[in-house]
């Protein structure tokens, strides 16, 4: 069962909550050349109708808990708010991590819900099963999938799980979401979820399962940014080449998605800021802002990358924040 999200707390905001008094809407439109303004600020207005909490981006990849291995303190649901309101975030989805490739500390799925619990309006939980877990196979996939989702879980992720692609096991993880409805967030790179150069693997999954969105992250799907990605694993400099897997997998197949988070997302679209821009653009309504923040102070590129873009205001509402809405069901 869900709660309504007008009945949780809010979580107080350090920054201050905007406000669109109807004279400064009406001087807002005023004078052809502040359209876009005024389109941002009818957008504005909006989103506070549907009473999204403010702020210009929804980040699609955060994580709580004890995860690094040099850390013993965890970082909180509180931890986390505090910084998206420094770092105008309105919402985040918050990642679980199982698998033990994943990383040095598990997250469970049961921490995820439990913390973000008080705040749902502006942390969106996901869960995460390892289908290796001999408790887990056959149809208890998806009935345990379901009972997360009705515990408020609104994808399934970060799915880091050291076993290729296309295994068995993995079909059937993205065989239970696409059952169950949701979105799955996949990492690739050269021990998880791995594939060949060219994304041959992911290309399979996304047409055996046309009707589960798939979210690409991590270093394999970023370096397939250009044409002449020959490894998975790395953060490729320099020149992007035209002709890339990403750009086929996504003119190809509505269902495939990118998270722009990480080292990985970063380096991408900054190593050619023209060819990552005119990308970014090319398939804005399937790119959505991500940190990857997981430890109190880490610095994150994102934002400034996306500046110095200069992205046009329209993109910039998809790719911020309306994409990953759409994709949990909040829009
Ligand atoms: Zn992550």
């Amino acid at each position: 069962m869900t709660v309504p999200l007008a009945a949780l707390p809010s979580y107080p905001r350090t920054e201050p909550v905007v406000s669109i008094t109807r004279r400064s809407f009406c001087q807002s439109i005023v004078g052809a050349a502040v359209a876009g303004f005024a389109a941002s600020r009818l957008k504005a207005a909006e989103e506070a109708k549907r009473n999204f909490p403010p702020g210009r981006y929804v980040d699609v990849h955060t994580h709580i808990g004890t995860i690094p291995a040099d850390k013993t303190e965890p970082l909180t649901a509180s931890d986390l708010l505090r910084w998206m309101d420094g770092n105008d975030i309105a919402q985040a989805w918050v990642l679980p991590l199982v698998s033990p490739e994943a990383y040095p500390n598990p997250v469970s799925t049961e921490y995820v819900l439990a913390e973000t619990q008080p705040y749902r309006d502006r942390l969106i939980p996901f869960c995460v099963i390892d289908p290796r877990n001999s408790f887990y196979g056959g149809k208890n996939l998806a009935g345990q999938i379901k009972r997360y989702v009705d515990a408020g879980a609104k994808g399934f992720g970060e799915h880091k799980v050291g076993l290729p692609l296309a295994d068995p096991r993995n079909l059937a993880v993205y065989e239970a979401c696409q059952s169950v409805g949701i979105p799955i967030l996949i990492h690739i790179d050269e021990v998880r979820n791995t594939d060949e150069p060219g994304l041959p693997a992911l290309k399979n999954v996304l047409s055996s399962f046309p009707k589960v969105n798939v979210v690409g992250h991590g270093p394999g799907t970023w370096a397939s940014i250009s044409g002449d990605a020959n490894d998975l694993g790395g953060y490729p400099k320099g020149g992007v080449k035209p002709g890339g897997a990403l750009d086929a997998l996504l003119d190809e197949f509505p269902n495939f998605y990118l998270d722009l988070s990480a080292g990985s997302g970063a380096n991408a679209i900054s190593r050619d800021p023209k060819f990552g821009r005119e990308f970014i653009i090319r398939h804005k309504d399937r790119i959505m802002f991500g940190t990857d923040y997981l430890t109190v102070g880490q610095p994150i590129p994102q934002q400034e990358v996306l500046r110095g873009l200069d992205l046009p205001e329209d993109v910039q509402h998809v790719v911020f924040r309306d994409n990953a809405r759409r994709l949990v069901g909040l829009i």
